[in-house]
């Protein structure tokens, strides 16, 4: 065991702060990773601020963070995919049962038995997992991804979820040249479903509730953007979608979205809000589905990562150093992130 250096929330309404946190020493099967940098999801505030505490409460001290990316500087004796100096990177997911039907098909994000990056109980030191939000990090070599050498790094993080999470829901449905697909929300996740869509060949229309962001819409791949709260333009697509992805973090109507879907079309949610209210004939006219879906298996976050490598895909991010994580929390509740915030994990160690 080792100390690493951390930020961390002590409770529900404290300010992340420094702390020191145990890490494993590497074991035979695992990679050592210095972080260099760490994107911040919306999740990591929910989890901070026990925002889903029906469904997984906080333990605290909180070290949040899954979009990491560093560099190993170690690696157990029986690992194979890595070596010390490569590339590597951790999503929301560190460990898994690796014998269920789900993880024999690569499908780990349903595994009754997975562990998430942080705030999951810790089969190896005892507590709870401790995220990216920190200086090192040690995880088995199942859930360490490689990391295309053409990308920038502090965007590249954010493909570990907001990347992922868009990705895979688009994979299922089928987003492809001639589909009409919409993207609710325009913060980390919307803007890089934005990309995949576009990249996808689909005909994408953002709907935002923020003019300001209408000009990046368009710049991101975006064909068509409709601002929210005009039902006139709203009111122009009834009807119309094959898929929509909804990637908004707190409530709203999500009716309003559901009746622009044509016959057989699907809403997909990974926004998580704590509740959200359906009206029935939403869905039965026109015989639509709701459905929802999280981050997506290793195998699949993998092809993610080389996709973007080979169409020169990373999230468009504002680099902080960590002294700056509250700040951009309450930046984040006022929808103010073009379009994802990243951690240069080098303010960490300057910080004593
Ligand atoms: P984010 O960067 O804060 O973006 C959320 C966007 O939602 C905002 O930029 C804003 O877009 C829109 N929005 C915010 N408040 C709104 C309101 N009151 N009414 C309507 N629109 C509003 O958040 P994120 O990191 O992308 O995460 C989005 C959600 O996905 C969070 O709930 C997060 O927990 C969840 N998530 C789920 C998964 C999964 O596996 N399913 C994975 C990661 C994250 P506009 O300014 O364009 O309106
Ligand atoms: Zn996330």
């Amino acid at each position: 065991m080792y100390n690493a250096k951390a930020f961390a929330a002590a409770s529900d309404t404290s300010p992340l702060a420094l702390t020191t946190i145990p890490r494993r020493a590497p074991g035979e099967s695992d990679v050592q990773i210095e972080i260099l940098f760490c994107g911040v999801c919306h999740s990591d505030l929910h989890q901070v601020r026990d925002e889903w505490k029906e469904s997984m409460p906080t333990v605290y001290p909180c070290v949040p963070g899954h979009e990491i990316v560093g560099r190993v500087t170690a690696v157990g004796s029986s690992v194979t995919g890595f070596k010390p100096g490569d590339l590597a990177a951790v999503g929301c997911m560190v460990d898994s049962d690796g014998t269920c039907s789900e993880c024999k098909a690569g499908q780990e994000q349903f595994c009754a038995n997975f562990t998430l990056t942080y705030n999951f109980p810790d089969a190896h030191l005892g507590g709870v997992t401790f995220g990216g939000y920190s200086d090192s990090i040690v995880v088995d070599e199942r859930f360490v991804l490689h990391v295309p050498n053409n990308l920038d790094l502090a965007g590249v993080a954010p493909l570990l979820c907001a990347g992922i999470t868009t990705y895979s829901p688009m994979r299922h449905w089928g987003v492809t040249k001639g589909k009409k697909v919409g993207v609710v929300g325009l913060g980390g996740l919307g803007h890089m479903a934005v990309k995949f869509a576009h990249a996808l060949g689909a005909h994408v229309v953002v709907f935002t509730t923020s003019p300001s962001k209408k000009e990046d819409a368009l710049r991101l791949g975006a064909d068509e953007v409709v601002i929210s709260k005009n039902a006139d333009e709203m009111e122009k697509h009834v009807g119309s979608f094959d898929f929509i992805l909804d990637a908004v973090s707190a409530d709203h109507d999500i009716n309003a979205y559901l009746n622009l879907l044509r016959r057989d079309g699907n809403l997909t949610l990974v926004g998580a809000p704590e509740k959200l209210s359906v009206a029935p004939f939403s869905l039965i006219m026109g015989r639509r589905s709701l459905s929802g879906s999280p981050i997506g298996g290793i195998a699949e976050t993998q092809e993610m990562l080389n996709f973007c490598g080979e169409q020169n895909i990373t999230a468009d991010v504002e680099v902080i150093p960590i002294q700056k994580i509250n700040d951009a929390y309450e930046r984040l509740l006022k929808s103010d992130v073009k379009y994802r915030f990243s951690i240069d994990m080098a303010s960490l160690k300057s910080d004593s």
